[in-house]
């Protein structure tokens, strides 16, 4: 292991699209999730139009279809193969829900990449119809963050994250308002790659004192695969020079130890 976690938002920053809007407007009810959207938060929204959809007869073999077709940039995927490859953790922290990704990452290839997936519960119900459901049941309990909607706190899980591991560099990448909590999280060791002129960045760079990891924006897949993977091996070749200088102060100590070392003059 290289001893980084990379962490993806999923939505805008590995698919190229919002994946809610995406299969709203795909399966033809774009009218009836706008009219919708100023009645309820944003993820029971989702909940009630898969209700909807199903109400309408598409199925779930409709919407794994339109997930499939999912606009991705061709150097997503190579990007996130390399970073597997050079042995970091990879992990998705997402708003969107546990089918539509769970879906469109095997669909690629890539699920095997990543260690853990955090996002909202998604599941086919014994009707056959898709259930959308809060990552923290806000009916019950708040979170408490006001920068965050009232069903996830990314700043919450990367905490939880942060408790998890120890002594290693998180790189987070995200494009939306909901990724500026996480990367207020992050520390001096960590990197915040946000997405250049979306939300994220355009927070980030309002309140830049108030980051203490090192910004590196990126503009599209082709710069998220660069500027990742240079991160990545400078953090590795970084760790490998605190390395080789802690075996030299071994090697020269214990070189020193085996040597007979002279008797102590005492001066009387
Ligand atoms: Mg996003
Ligand atoms: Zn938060």
């Amino acid at each position: 292991m290289s001893g980084i976690v990379v962490i993806f938002d999923f939505d805008k920053t590995i698919i190229d699209i919002d994946s809610d809007n995406w299969v709203v407007d795909e399966l033809g009810a774009t009218d009836l999730f706008n009219q919708l959207l100023p009645t309820m938060p944003w993820n029971s929204l989702m909940d009630k139009m898969m209700e909807e959809l199903h109400l309408q007869g598409k199925s779930i073999k409709d919407i794994e279809e339109v997930l499939k077709r999912v606009p991705i940039h061709p150097r997503v995927i190579p990007a996130i193969k390399a970073a597997y490859a050079l042995g970091c953790d990879l992990r998705v922290l997402s708003d969107a829900n546990m089918f539509y990704i769970e879906t469109i990452l095997k669909h690629l290839g890539i699920r095997e990449c990543f260690s853990e997936v955090n996002t909202n519960p998604g599941f086919v119900d014994e009707e056959g119809k898709l259930r959308i459901l809060p990552y923290h049941d806000f009916h019950t309990f708040s979170h408490g963050c006001n920068l965050c909607p009232p069903n996830m706190c990314k700043g919450k899980i990367i905490e939880r994250i942060q408790a998890t591991i120890e002594k290693k560099n998180i790189i987070y990448l995200g494009d939306g308002a909901g990724d500026y909590c996480p990367s207020l999280k992050l520390t001096k060791e960590d990197y915040m790659m946000p997405r250049k002129d979306f939300p994220v960045w355009e927070l980030i760079c309002k309140n830049r004192g108030l980051l203490q990891a090192e910004v590196h924006e990126w503009v599209d897949g082709e710069d998220l695969e660069r500027v990742l993977v240079q991160l990545i091996t400078t953090t590795i070749s970084m760790d490998e020079v605190v390395d080789n200088t802690n075996q030299l102060f071994d090697y020269k100590f214990e070189t020193i130890a085996h040597k007979v070392l002279p008797k102590p003059v005492y001066v009387p």
